[in-house]
C-alpha cells in the first residue's frame, strides 16, 4: 500500500509500505479521510521526540472498517468509524478522574502508532479500551468526521474557559482551528464573537466563512483597543488564542473584562515559551486563565454530534481536499495559510 511516512526532519516520502494486519483488540480500517493540521507541517520540518522514524503520519482520521482482530466486540466491517489523536492510558490517577486530556501516560496516533496518511491503518488496541474509536452519525462525510478531532480540541478548550450564553467571545487567529472556535462559540451560545489576525488575506478568507460579529487586523489597528472599544471598555468575556503568538497571549489579558477567562489554546515555541503577564490584573479583574492539551474520546464522540445535528457545520471549512501523493504539497499550502481545511483522501 501507500503510505505517507517521516523519516527526518524535511524527509517526508511518499511511498510502499507493506499492508498492516489487525491483531488481537486490534480493528484495520480502510482510510477515507486524513485531515492535515498544523502539527503536520511541524513535525515534517522538525520532527518530534516521540517520533521513532520511519513513521506514518497522520492523526485527524476517518475510514471505514475492512477487518475485525479477535476478540474485539461490537464492531463489523463496513461500519464508517473516527479515530481519536490523543490516546490515555485509562488508568491513571488523573484518568480515573475522568481528566484524560491531561493523562501523563498519553500516547497518540502518527507519533507512537503508525497514522492515517496511508490506505490501510490499524487501530490499536490501546484506542479501543478508551472508548476512542467512534461510529460517525449517518449524514456526516467521512472529511467532515475527521475533522472532529480537532473540533473536540475547541470543545475542551470552551468547556475549560465556560464559553456559554451571553459570552463575547475574542478568537485570536483564523486558521482552521480559529474558524470551529468561532462556529463552537456561537453554537453555545456566545452573544457576539469577535475574530483577530496578523494577516488582512487570512483574515479575510476566515470571515468569509465563518462571518464573525467583527473581523479585526492586528497587522492594522490594537486589537486590544479595538475589542475595548466593540465592547464599550468592558473587555472580552473570554479570549481564545488559537495562534503560537506569546503577543497573543499577552494582548488576550489586556483586552479581557472582568472575571474574563483566557484560553491558551496554542502552544508556544518550546524554545520561547515566556510571556509578561501584568499579575496585579489577574488579581483585581480576577481573570482566569486556562489551558488546553488535546481532548478526550468523549470530546471527539460529542465533537461529531456537533457536526451530525448541524449545531457546528466543518464541511464548508474543508477548502481543499488532495490524494495521498499530494500530502507533502498540502503541509505547504497549510504553511502558507493559503487553506482553511486540507484533508487527504487516500
Ligand atoms: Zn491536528
Ligand atoms: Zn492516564
Amino acid at each position: 500500500m501507500k503510505v505517507v511516512r517521516f523519516h527526518a526532519p524535511g524527509d517526508v516520502r511518499f511511498e510502499d509500505a507493506p499492508e498492516p494486519e489487525a491483531g488481537p483488540g486490534e480493528v484495520k480500517i480502510r482510510v477515507r479521510n486524513c485531515s492535515t493540521c498544523g502539527t503536520d507541517v511541524k513535525i515534517s520540518k522538525f520532527g518530534h521526540h516521540h517520533i521513532h522514524p520511519p513513521r506514518v503520519m497522520g492523526h485527524e482520521i476517518a475510514g471505514e472498517i475492512v477487518q475485525v482482530g479477535d476478540g474485539v466486540d461490537g464492531w463489523s466491517t463496513g461500519d464508517r468509524v473516527q479515530v481519536i489523536a490523543a490516546i490515555p492510558c485509562g488508568e491513571c490517577a488523573e484518568c480515573e478522574r475522568g481528566r484524560m486530556t491531561i493523562c501523563p501516560n498519553q500516547v497518540s496516533m502518527g507519533y507512537h502508532f503508525e497514522g492515517g496518511f496511508a490506505q490501510y491503518m490499524v487501530v490499536p488496541r490501546e484506542v479501543l479500551k478508551v472508548d476512542g474509536l467512534n461510529r460517525i452519525p449517518d449524514g456526516v462525510s467521512f472529511a467532515e468526521a475527521s475533522v472532529a478531532e480537532p473540533l473536540a480540541c475547541a470543545l475542551n478548550a470552551q468547556n475549560l474557559a465556560r464559553v456559554g450564553e451571553g459570552d463575547d467571545v475574542v478568537v485570536i487567529g483564523s486558521g482552521p482551528i480559529g474558524c470551529l472556535h468561532v462556529r463552537l462559540a456561537r453554537a453555545r451560545g456566545a452573544a457576539r464573537v469577535f475574530l483577530v489576525e496578523l494577516s488582512r488575506q487570512r483574515l479575510e478568507m476566515a470571515a468569509d466563512l465563518v462571518k464573525p460579529d467583527a473581523a479585526i487586523c492586528a497587522g492594522e489597528v490594537d486589537p486590544i483597543e479595538e475589542v475595548l472599544r466593540l465592547t464599550d471598555g468592558r473587555g472580552a468575556d473570554v479570549i481564545i488564542t488559537a495562534a503560537a503568538s506569546g503577543k497573543a497571549q499577552e494582548q488576550a489579558i489586556q483586552m479581557a473584562a472582568r472575571q474574563g477567562r483566557i484560553s491558551f489554546f496554542g502552544g508556544l515555541p518550546k524554545d520561547n515559551p515566556t510571556i509578561t503577564c501584568d499579575s496585579n490584573l489577574v488579581h483585581y479583574r480576577e481573570l482566569m486563565i486556562v489551558g488546553a492539551n488535546g481532548s478526550s474520546p468523549a470530546h471527539n464522540a460529542e465533537a461529531l454530534n456537533l457536526v451530525a445535528t448541524g449545531a457546528v457545520p466543518v464541511a464548508d471549512l474543508i477548502t481543499h481536499r488532495l490524494p495521498l501523493e499530494s500530502a507533502i504539497d498540502a503541509f505547504g499550502i497549510v504553511a502558507r495559510g493559503e487553506a482553511i481545511k486540507v484533508t487527504i483522501e487516500p
